[in-house]
């Protein structure tokens, strides 16, 4: 045989230790080779699934950089895009966390052109919507440029452009995180208040003041009756509570002003009438987050009145959009709430039922709404080792592979014909189906034993089972290195030998830089593991619409 015979450019199988030739492959970190993905699929990915945590291959700190280095090569190829996709993420909800999101305008702050610099402080209000974003970007950004007058100006603009009452409301409620509290802000912005803001600020300076003076300025705070102006009388219930010794006061305070909890001293917080207060008014993302809390303390139980209120606000679908509330959020939620224990030892409690079962079904309802293609999918988690370390989003004990169970069923609970299957040297069966709830579907799998990674499995499987697929979707880390074909080869051999122009998706479950599909393959696509709007991009894909 001639020695150059050995070389083909369109090889039928390449072992995956081997880059395919003529194709544009980099090594992986399991020392395969996978295709490298374009740094706005990067950018995507780490807006959505961010980097907090170890993953299997690379540390937190190593992630963070080259993340921040990807999005500066992005941020020099067209900054204003960047602050473009950095609000789309943000504004709609999409992303689990709003960190990334953050830290990606600050550095369009800190290193865009003129343009860019200027359009990521005009779109502060809009990625920034409560105190605690703003004390984040305040830090990122403060440790990448100075506090020039652009930046002093965006921030005096974001006290500015909140109404009265809803200012009062943030300063009460995020009085510090990160390190900053308003009144670093205000000085830093020299944020000069009009007469509606003047009292508030005044406030804000006197409370942390030693001088008579500025304590005198603020005296209505601490009034015997409240002021007439609005915002200035929710400063005042506020600061009622912080004094008072009677429970009474506290309800009345929380009625009248819708009081937050983070306005009350902790010592209220135990007390299950003021939670039941609390609760006609809670933000839903708080009320999601405190369920363990007001079960502990006696407030939601079988055939309560909290208990129903809370179960009809889960199935308010409108309004867990509206709030912005995230299914990971929900599926968080669900798996604390269901084990009747807090995280960090913060008691014990009896789950509620209903609580458990509309935790679910809101999971589902907070993606975008999905209309099946009615194609044949294949549903192949990665379950090998690589995918069970880490955590998605920073929800403690949630790794990728945990992750994709849950987003298996929220495709299969729209696409009639599915079917779900798991991943390591060898394709597995799955003790996975719809019906399950999500905890039970995720305990499942988080057992299995640890292995290999051969990401063309999925396609050999259905070659040799003979099996009709129209869209293979794949949920992987793109970690591939076990196999004797890469996946795109199986797909085409998949493709020549049943004549079906099949799809593969990869839906990326951490923010690397790689994927096994081929980006120059129109029929493969990117997406990314729980952006709202994936379920949605996979049926349409799918469907041939995309
Ligand atoms: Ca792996």
């Amino acid at each position: 045989m001639s020695a150059y015979k050995q070389f083909r450019t369109k090889p039928t199988h390449t072992p995956q230790s081997q880059p395919i030739p003529g194709k544009n492959q980099a090594r992986n970190s399991a020392g395969g080779y996978s295709f490298e993905v374009s740094i706005w699929t990067r950018l995507h990915r780490f807006l959505i699934l961010g980097v907090e945590g170890n993953t299997y291959y690379a540390a937190e700190r190593q992630l963070v950089a080259e993340n921040a280095n990807s999005v500066l090569s992005c941020i020099s190829e067209d900054g204003l895009r960047v602050v473009r996709e950095t609000v789309a993420v943000s504004d709609a909800g999409r992303a689990p966390k709003n960190d990334p999101a953050i830290f990606v305008l600050a550095l369009c702050a800190s290193f865009g052109d003129d343009a860019t610099r200027a359009a990521a402080l005009d779109a502060l209000p809009q990625v920034c919507r409560i105190g605690t974003h703003l004390f984040q970007f305040a830090e990122y950004v403060g440790a990448n440029r100075g506090w020039g007058r652009g930046l002093r100006r965006a921030i005096a603009s974001w006290y500015r452009a909140l109404p009265p009452r809803d200012l009062a409301y943030q300063l009460v409620k995020y009085r510090q995180r990160e390190g900053w509290t308003h009144l670093d802000l205000l000085r830093l912005s020299h944020a000069k208040p009009d007469a509606d803001r003047a009292a508030l600020y005044q406030w804000v300076a006197g409370r942390a003041s030693e001088s008579t003076a500025k304590r005198e300025q603020i005296a209505w705070a601490t009034d015997l009756t409240p002021p007439a102006d609005a915002a200035q009388a929710f400063i005042w219930a506020f600061e009622q509570a912080q004094t008072t010794a009677s429970v009474k006061t506290i309800m009345q305070l929380i009625d009248q002003y819708d009081l937050p909890r983070e306005a009350l001293p902790t010592r209220w917080l135990s007390e299950e009438k003021v939670w039941d207060r609390l609760l006609q008014k809670m933000p839903l993302t708080a009320m999601i987050r405190n369920l363990g809390v007001m079960t502990k303390i006696g407030l939601i139980k079988p055939f309560s009145q909290a208990e129903s209120h809370v179960v009809k606000q889960l199935r308010n679908a409108t309004a867990l959009k509206r709030a912005r509330v995230h299914p990971i959020a929900l599926l968080s939620a669900l798996r604390v709430y269901a084990r009747g224990k807090g995280v960090r030892g913060d008691g014990e409690w009896t789950p509620s039922q209903k609580v458990i079962d509309a935790l679910d079904e809101a999971f589902y309802a907070a993606f975008e709404f999905v209309e099946p293609s009615n194609k044949r999918l294949m549903l192949s988690l990665d379950v090998s080792g690589s995918m069970s370390m880490g955590q998605i989003a920073g929800v403690p004990g949630l790794t990728p592979r945990d992750a994709t169970a849950a987003l298996a069923l929220v495709t299969a609970k729209t696409e009639p014909n599915h079917f779900i299957n798991g991943f390591q040297a060898k394709l597995m069966a799955l003790d996975i189906t719809p019906r399950m709830r999500l905890d039970s579907a995720i305990k499942s799998i988080s057992n299995l034993p640890f292995g290999a990674t051969d990401c063309a499995q999925p396609m050999l499987y259905a070659l040799e089972y003979k099996l009709n697929v129209d869209t293979f979707v794949v949920m992987t880390d793109s970690e591939t290195w076990h196999g004797a074909v890469h996946p795109v080869q199986a797909l085409e051999q998949y493709r020549q030998r049943t004549g079906i122009p099949a799809q593969l998706i990869v839906v990326a479950m951490i923010a690397n830089d790689i994927s096994i599909a081929d980006p120059n393959d129109a029929g493969m696509l990117d997406v990314v593991g729980m952006d709202t709007s994936t379920p949605q991009l996979i049926t349409d894909f799918a469907r041939g619409s995309v």
